[in-house]
């Protein structure tokens, strides 16, 4: 459903992202993995349209998404979550899903909440509270609940895990992978390369900008150069 062919993308002159190649499959959970400055974020930024890729080609379902302008990516299906969550935090926890639904103009905005609440029960029992009164998962769990209410076929997530504790990043992929079993897609961004290989599907190592490898997810986390190279091990 999303193929990169040869992306390259950056900033000014500085090129970040050299040739990626990359693919997510219908309700698969694909993660990208990498240090710190490897080109992560980059690589989703090209792919939403918030950096138009200097060489090579996006396709989301069989178009071509590359020179689209970013809302005309999400009304597509494919919606974007950045690292900083961008919650609305003096908002309730009602309020930052609804702003999720601007792509549905309302019509089923009562059925997609419902949805939410039974893959994420914490937000039913917190509707009515503060966002930033939340703990950081579930502040993550407000924040791709905000994007499903988009109806997303793809959902992709920026460092979920970052500032969460080992016990909240599995809570988090818990609700991951709740999602890719309810039938979306996900391209899932980290650096915690452990936790992520586990749960994904599917899973591509950046270095310095390149796919230098690229496999089943849990054979990866077992695979020794990763071990090595980002596990410590
Ligand atoms: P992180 O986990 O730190 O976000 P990442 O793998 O997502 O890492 P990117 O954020 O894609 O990495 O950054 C890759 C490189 O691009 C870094 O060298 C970074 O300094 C540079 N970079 C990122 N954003 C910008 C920007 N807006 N302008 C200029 N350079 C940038």
């Amino acid at each position: 459903m999303l193929e990169l062919d040869a992306v390259s993308a950056g900033y000014g002159r500085l090129q970040v992202v050299h040739e990626i190649e990359l693919t997510v499959g219908e309700g698969e959970l694909v993660a990208l993995v990498g240090a710190n400055g490897a080109g992560k974020s980059t690589t989703l930024r090209a792919i939403s349209a918030l950096l138009r890729p200097t060489a090579g080609s996006v396709r989301f379902r069989g178009e071509r998404i590359d020179r689209l302008r970013p809302h005309q990516v999400t009304r597509r299906g494919l919606v974007h979550v950045p690292e900083d969550r961008g919650l609305f935090g003096g908002m309730t926890v009602e309020e930052n899903l609804r702003m999720g639904a601007w792509t549905t103009k309302g019509a089923t905005v009562k059925q997609d909440l419902a949805r939410v609440h039974e893959l994420f029960p914490i937000l039913a029992e917190r509707a009515g509270q503060a966002a930033e009164t939340l703990s950081g998962g579930q502040q993550q769990m407000v924040a791709i609940g905000r994007a499903l209410m988009a109806r997303p076929a793809l959902l992709m997530l920026d460092e979920p895990s970052t500032g969460l504790s080992p016990k909240l990043t599995w809570e988090v992929f818990d609700a991951v992978k709740a999602v890719r079993d309810s039938g979306v897609a996900v391209l899932l961004v980290e650096q915690n390369a452990h936790q992520t290989l586990t749960i994904a599907d599917r899973a591509y190592v950046l270095e310095s900008g390149t796919t230098v490898l690229h496999g089943n997810g849990p054979e990866l986390a077992g695979d020794p150069r990763v071990r090595k190279a980002y596990l410590g091990l």
